[in-house]
């Protein structure tokens, strides 16, 4: 039997995760595989936490091209992750795992807002703890906000599920046949290089307080359980290389 490497990981799921191939909304069996990998992972005994992207239902910066205030379109965004967290919340339910969703903005008649020992007592209780609203602020995203909660739970690593590709590569391997994978990288080369793996506040983040980040494909099935497992699995980012 595989036993884990880690006892407490943040996962970042971004919007497009759930939406499948449709690109948008939240595809039902999607998001029923994402429920079973995180059931698998959590059944081991690790804590586990989730945060939610909404690029499958709005992004701040489609409001801003078109004219909107880049405030108010990054709020929309921010409840677009809610209603992922609330249906990635259902999901678990019907597989009987227990999780609590907790808001950086408050909406106490729909979530728990996000108070930190709170969601660590959650989590060692083993509930899942689905972290919604992003930061709460403006100019910031979901990675960052994984960034942030890893390292406010002190999670040992941050898993990074992708559903349109494996791994960090050299360039977009969808549309450059050259491009070549990485296996292991430093957050300084994900600066220096301008690599798409998160955005740069992200990646300072995790580089200055020393938080390896696995990027993967959800879209094999177990890979949750393999990453947390200490299976070689898509691209690491180490820390402190
Ligand atoms: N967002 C924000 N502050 C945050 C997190 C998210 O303003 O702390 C907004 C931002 O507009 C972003 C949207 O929420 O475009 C959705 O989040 P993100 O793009 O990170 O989702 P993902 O790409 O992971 O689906």
């Amino acid at each position: 039997m595989s036993s884990p490497k880690y006892k407490r990981v943040v996962l970042k799921l971004s919007g497009e995760a759930l939406a499948g191939e449709q690109g948008f909304g939240i595809n039902p069996s999607v998001i029923k595989s994402v429920a079973q990998q995180v059931k698998e992972v959590s059944d081991l005994g690790v804590e586990v936490a989730v945060v939610v992207g909404g690029g499958n239902i709005w992004r701040g910066k489609i409001g801003e091209e078109m004219g909107m205030d880049r405030a108010n379109a990054d709020y929309m965004g921010m409840l677009a992750t809610v209603m992922n967290s609330l249906a990635l919340q259902d999901s678990l339910e019907m597989l009987d795992v227990e999780s609590r969703v907790q808001t950086s903005i408050e909406m106490r008649q729909v979530a728990e807002p996000y108070i930190r020992r709170r969601a660590i007592r959650h989590l060692e209780k083993k509930r899942v703890v689905i972290f919604a609203a992003g930061t709460g602020n403006p100019y910031f995203s979901t990675d960052t906000t994984a960034a942030l909660r890893a390292a406010e739970i002190e999670a040992e690593v941050i898993l990074m599920a992708k559903n349109n590709v494996d791994g960090v590569y050299s360039a977009d391997p969808r549309l450059d046949v050259n491009a070549v994978k990485y296996e292991e990288l430093s957050y300084l080369d994900v600066l220096k290089e301008g690599l798409a793996v998160m955005d740069s506040t992200a990646s300072s983040l995790c580089m200055d307080n020393n938080i390896p980040l696995i990027v993967f494909s959800i879209m094999d099935n177990g890979n949750i359980k393999r990453a947390v497992c200490g299976e070689k699995i898509g691209t690491i980012v180490r820390g402190n290389k």
